[in-house]
């Protein structure tokens, strides 16, 4: 996980706290960014400790979001909210009814999605109480799922990378160790078999992997086995916080590129696999597709405008290192430099004046 130490330091715009005594919430909304546009990001229902786990929580979250919406081009900004509790004891309409209420507070500053913990039945509860929300079911006038579009977008970031890494861009002529077979990693996986490629795949759910092996003929792994599984693509699909520096050093493949939210458990692993000579696509750059999915839907576009725009990324994986190649940075730091870029000169525009009288 990237450490997070202050909102001063984080740069945030606003941070709220909600009760509601009468359903048992406990809720946080963590504005970092309105500059690009409305800050949206998931809510998140997790089983934090205490309350100042939540908050760190969705301020590191949130400033993520600013960065993911940057660099994809979306005019969105970045923002987090979490529910502290336990999903499956505590999910309920009238806790989600009364988060909308929350939501609907803030005036759309805030727009809501689904992230760990929440769902498309959850933001139709919240969506009684706000229209600052998204990811409803198709039935309801959703856009649906967003992770065929991840995996699209991170099957384009991985072209990127073989171009770059290996120099061609024949997804079927390599070997991938894919970690997770979800929402994402299952989609992944079919994309690549669809290819002709041979995937080395893991999950901890026994059954999931057993039923991938038979249906799209991945060729099971251990768990534990899958860091040192003989590939040239390592493919994160599960958790954050797998590569630190013990796994970083003896990792086989010479690509990382995944969909997982921060797999490096910190910075400086992106350091370590620069130094052996190991391409990794940033998380928020490569897995920007659920984002253009939802963002897209919420400005009106069809499904087909999200599906080209996820296959920009990369695009933008190519700016990223051959920016990264130039300067002699890791391409974590190109990326960071070149979302930075963007709000500095979207800061620096004069601010919006009222229209002239006629
Ligand atoms: P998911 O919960 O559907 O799938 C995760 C899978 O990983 C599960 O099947 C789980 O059993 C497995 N898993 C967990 N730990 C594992 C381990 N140590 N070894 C092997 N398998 C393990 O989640 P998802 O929606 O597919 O998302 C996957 C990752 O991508 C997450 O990090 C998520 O934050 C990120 N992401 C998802 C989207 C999206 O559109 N769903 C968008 C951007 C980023």
């Amino acid at each position: 996980m990237r450490p997070f130490q202050s909102m001063e330091e984080g740069g945030h715009e606003a941070l709220h706290l909600f009760r509601d005594g009468g359903c048992g919430l406990r809720a946080v909304i963590a504005i970092h960014s309105t500059l690009l546009g409305p800050a949206l990001g998931g809510v998140r229902m997790w089983p934090y400790p205490d309350e100042s786990a939540a908050v760190e929580d969705a301020l590191r979250l949130a400033r993520a979001m600013t960065f993911k919406a940057a660099l994809a081009g979306l005019d969105f900004g970045g923002g987090k909210a979490v529910i502290l509790g336990e999903p499956h004891r505590d999910r309920s309409e009238a806790l989600m009814r009364a988060f909308g209420r929350c939501v609907e507070s803030l005036g759309g500053r805030y727009i809501a999605a689904e992230d760990v913990g929440t769902g498309p039945e959850d933001m139709a509860w919240i969506a009684a109480e706000t229209r600052h929300v998204t990811g409803l079911p198709p039935e309801r006038g959703g856009s649906g799922d967003p992770s065929p579009v991840t995996a699209l977008g991170v099957l384009h970031g991985i072209r990127a990378c073989l171009r770059h890494r290996l120099g061609h861009e024949r997804v079927g002529l390599v070997r991938y160790a894919l970690q997770g077979l979800g929402h994402v990693g299952w989609a992944l996986a079919h994309l690549l078999r669809a290819e002709g490629a041979t995937v080395v795949a893991t999950d901890l759910d026994r059954a999931r992997l057993e039923r991938a092996t038979a249906e799209l003929g991945v060729i099971p792994a251990e768990p534990d086995e899958i860091l040192d599984t003989d590939a040239e693509v390592f493919v994160p699909c599960a958790l954050g916080g797998v590569l630190d520096e013990a796994a970083a050093g003896r990792l086989r493949a010479v690509i990382v590129a995944g969909s997982a939210n921060n797999p490096l458990a910190d910075d400086a692993v992106a350091e370590l696999l620069a130094r052996r000579g190991i391409l990794y696509a940033p998380d928020y750059a490569i897995n920007a597709g659920g984002l253009i999915h939802v963002a897209v839907a919420l400005a009106g576009g069809r499904p087909e405008h999200a599906r080209a725009r996820a296959a920009a990324i990369g695009d933008t994986l190519d700016r990223i290192f051959r920016l990264a190649a130039r300067e002699g940075i890791t391409p974590l730091a190109a990326a960071h430099r070149l979302a930075a870029a963007r709000l500095e000169a979207i800061a620096r525009i004069a601010p919006r004046r009222p229209p002239v009288a006629a």
